[in-house]
C-alpha cells in the first residue's frame, strides 16, 4: 500500500540533494545535461545555490576555490564522458593544490559501459577518474547514496585535503526506493576534517633546532593559509623573530608589509638560512626542490604537513612536525619557553639591508614604468595596486606568465587567503573560475589580474559572471600575445605566441560594463569606478607587445636543444 503513495517514495536524485545538504553544502558549481540536469534543479528547488557555468573545467576550478576558501569541499556536478573529463582537469589541478573539492558526474548504462557496446557518452569514468585524483567512488544502489556522499566529503577534506570523484550512474539517479528507507540510508558526518596533533618528542626536536640556527627562516605556503591558524602563526612568528617568507597564496597571511617579512631578500634567505621551517609549503620546484646552491647546501629542515609521506620527498627532513598546522604551531608556542628561540639580530639586519638594495633597485623600474607610453605591464599594475591599498577587502585572482609574476611581486596582501593564482601546476585557465567561486562564498569584491592568453581559456565565463551579476572586475593585462605580442611569424599566419582581442567589448555583449585602458591613470580610474558600482566591468589594459619575457620567471624550464631562443 505504501508503495501507491507518491509521498512515501524517492528516488537517487532527491537522495544527492538530501545527503548533501544534510552535510552542509550551500553550493553547486556545475553544467547540466544528461543526466544530471533535474539534480540541479532540484538542488536549487530545495535551498541549495547552483551557479550554472560554460565550461565544466571552469565549474571545477570554481568548486576547488570554494574549497580552499572555506574548508568544505566544493561541489562540480557535471554530465558524462566529455563533461565529466573537462571537469576532471579541475579536479585534478585541485588534488595537485591540496583543495578539497567533490565532483559528482553523472555517468552512463553500466551493463553497456562495461561491455563496450557503445552507449550514449560511454566511457569508463570512474577508471579514467582514478590516477588523477585522491580517491574515486561509484555508488550503485541508490540506497548507497548517503554513504557516497559521506564517504567522498570525508575523504576531500581529511587529512591532505584533495578532490574526489564521485560517479553516479543514470539509472541509480532514477531509481526510487521507499522513502523511509531513503532518509534512512542518509547520514550527516561527525568531525570530517579531525584535528592531528603533533608528538611531544618531535615538537621538542623542532625547538631544539630553532633554538640553536644562527639562521632561521620560516616558509609559509597555501597548507598554512588553508589551515585557518593565523592568529597562532602570528604568534610564533612575532614571539621568536624569524624572518619569513611567503609562498604566493600565503602572501597576507601576515601583511606582506610586516617587519619580519623576507620577501623582498627571499634569494639571499634561501641560499643562507641554516634552519628552515616549512609550514604547509612543499619542497616541490616552486622552492627549487630544497637544492644547492638556491639553497644553502647544509640547512637543516623542519616540515610542518599534515601529509606523513610529504616529509623526505626532495631533502631529509631533520625535524618532521606531522600534524595539523593549527594544533603544531599551538604546540610549538605551548613549549617553547618564552625567549627559548630567538632570530640573532645579525641575520634580521643582513636581511633587512638586502631588501632595503632590493626595493630601492625596483623602484628604479616601477617610477619608470609610471610614465612609459605604450603602457608597461607595472605601469598598470602600480595602479591596480594603489586602488586595492583603498580596498583591502578585496580578493585577488591572478594567473598569466607576466601578469602572475609581476603583480605578485607588485601587489602586497594585508588579509589572509585573498590571493588565489595558478598553484603547484602554475596552470592557465583558473582565472574566472576562481573568480567566481570567490564572489559566490564571501560576497566581497574581486579583482582578477590576467594576461591576455590566461584570461582566454575561462574568457567565457564573463556571461557567467553577468548573469549572476557579481561584483568581479576582470582586469586583462593585454600585450597581444602568450608572453609578448612582438614576435615575428616564419609564415603568412600569425606567430604561435600572437593575440589579437578587443576583451572590453566582450563583456559588454553581455551586459557588463567594458573599459579600454591606455594609461596607468586610466587604469585606475576605471577600476576605482567599476569596484565602487560593484557590478561585473572588465578592463582591458593595452600593454606595450614589447614588454614581457618568454615564460615569466620560469623560462628555464623551456627545453634548450638546437634550436632555443634563449
Ligand atoms: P605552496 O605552493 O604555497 O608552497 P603547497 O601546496 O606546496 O604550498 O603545500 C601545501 C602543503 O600543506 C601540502 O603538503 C599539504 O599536505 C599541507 N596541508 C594542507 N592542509 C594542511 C593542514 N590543515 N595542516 C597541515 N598541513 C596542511
Amino acid at each position: 500500500e505504501g508503495a501507491e503513495d507518491p509521498a512515501a517514495l524517492t528516488d537517487g536524485i532527491h537522495l544527492v540533494v538530501d545527503a548533501l545538504k544534510l552535510n552542509g553544502v550551500e553550493t553547486i558549481y556545475g553544467v547540466v545535461g544528461i543526466p544530471i540536469t533535474d539534480l540541479a534543479r532540484l538542488a536549487q528547488a530545495s535551498g541549495i545555490r547552483y551557479i550554472g557555468f560554460r565550461h565544466e573545467s571552469d565549474a571545477g576550478h570554481a568548486a576547488a576555490a570554494a574549497g580552499f576558501l572555506t574548508q568544505k569541499p566544493g561541489i562540480c556536478l557535471t554530465v558524462s564522458a566529455p563533461g565529466f573529463l573537462n571537469g576532471l582537469v579541475a579536479l585534478a589541478n585541485a588534488t595537485t593544490n591540496c583543495f578539497p573539492m567533490v565532483q559528482i558526474s553523472g555517468s552512463s548504462e553500466r551493463h553497456l559501459v562495461d561491455l563496450q557496446r557503445g552507449d550514449y557518452e560511454e566511457m569508463d569514468q570512474l577508471a579514467a577518474a582514478k590516477p588523477f585524483v585522491k580517491a574515486a567512488y561509484r555508488v550503485h544502489r541508490a540506497e548507497d547514496i548517503g554513504r557516497g556522499v559521506a564517504r567522498a566529503i570525508r575523504t576531500a577534506i581529511s587529512g591532505r585535503p584533495g578532490g574526489v570523484y564521485l560517479d553516479i550512474p543514470a539509472a541509480v539517479l532514477g531509481e526510487v526506493i521507499d522513502a523511509e528507507k531513503g532518509a534512512a540510508s542518509l547520514w550527516r558526518l561527525v568531525d570530517p576534517a579531525p584535528r592531528q596533533l603533533p608528538q611531544p618528542e618531535a615538537v621538542d626536536r623542532a625547538i631544539d633546532l630553532l633554538a640553536g640556527a644562527e639562521r632561521p627562516l620560516v616558509v609559509l605556503g597555501k597548507g598554512a593559509a588553508y589551515a585557518r591558524a593565523d592568529e597562532l602563526i602570528r604568534e610564533f612568528v612575532e614571539s621568536t623573530g624569524i624572518p619569513y617568507v611567503p609562498m604566493s597564496m600565503a602572501k597576507g597571511l601576515l601583511p606582506d608589509d610586516h617587519s619580519q617579512s623576507a620577501a623582498t631578500a627571499r634569494s639571499l634567505a634561501l641560499k643562507k638560512a641554516d634552519v628552515v621551517m616549512l609550514v604547509g609549503a612543499r619542497l616541490n620546484w616552486l622552492l627549487g626542490h630544497g637544492d644547492a646552491p638556491q639553497w644553502n647546501p647544509d640547512a637543516k629542515f623542519i616540515q610542518v604537513d599534515i601529509a606523513a609521506t610529504e616529509m623526505d620527498s626532495n631533502q631529509p627532513i631533520a625535524a618532521p612536525l606531522v600534524g595539523d598546522v593549527g594544533s603544531v604551531m599551538e604546540a610549538l608556542v605551548e613549549r617553547s619557553k618564552p625567549g627559548r628561540i630567538t632570530a640573532p639580530p645579525q641575520w634580521r639586519e643582513e636581511l633587512a639591508a638586502r631588501s632595503a638594495q632590493n626595493v630601492a633597485k625596483m623602484s628604479g623600474r616601477l617610477k619608470a614604468a609610471e610614465t612609459a607610453h605604450p603602457m608597461k605591464f607595472l605601469g598598470a599594475l602600480q595602479a591596480i595596486r594603489d586602488v586595492l591599498r583603498e580596498n583591502p577587502r578585496a580578493y585577488v585572482v591572478n594567473e598569466g606568465a607576466n601578469a602572475l609574476d609581476l603583480a605578485r611581486n607588485t601587489i602586497g596582501m594585508q588579509v589572509p587567503r585573498h590571493r588565489l593564482d595558478s598553484g603547484t601546476w602554475g596552470v592557465m585557465g583558473i582565472g574566472m573560475g576562481y573568480a567566481i567561486a570567490a564572489a559566490v562564498e564571501t560576497g566581497d569584491p574581486i579583482v582578477a589580474i590576467e594576461g591576455d592568453s590566461a584570461f582566454g581559456f575561462s574568457g567565457m565565463e564573463i556571461e557567467t559572471v553577468c548573469r549572476y551579476n557579481l561584483p568581479i572586475v576582470t582586469v586583462v593585462l593585454n600585450n597581444s600575445g602568450v608572453y609578448r605580442g612582438d614576435d615575428a611569424s616564419a609564415t603568412d599566419d600569425p606567430a604561435p605566441t600572437a593575440l589579437k582581442a578587443r576583451h572590453d567589448l566582450m563583456i559588454e555583449a553581455f551586459g557588463g560594463q567594458g573599459y579600454q585602458a591606455k594609461t596607468p591613470d586610466e587604469v585606475a580610474t576605471a577600476l576605482r569606478e567599476a569596484l565602487a558600482a560593484g557590478v561585473p566591468a572588465l578592463i582591458d589594459c593595452v600593454i606595450d607587445p614589447t614588454d614581457g619575457t618568454e615564460s615569466g620567471n620560469i623560462a628555464h624550464l623551456n627545453p634548450k636543444g638546437i634550436t632555443a631562443k634563449h
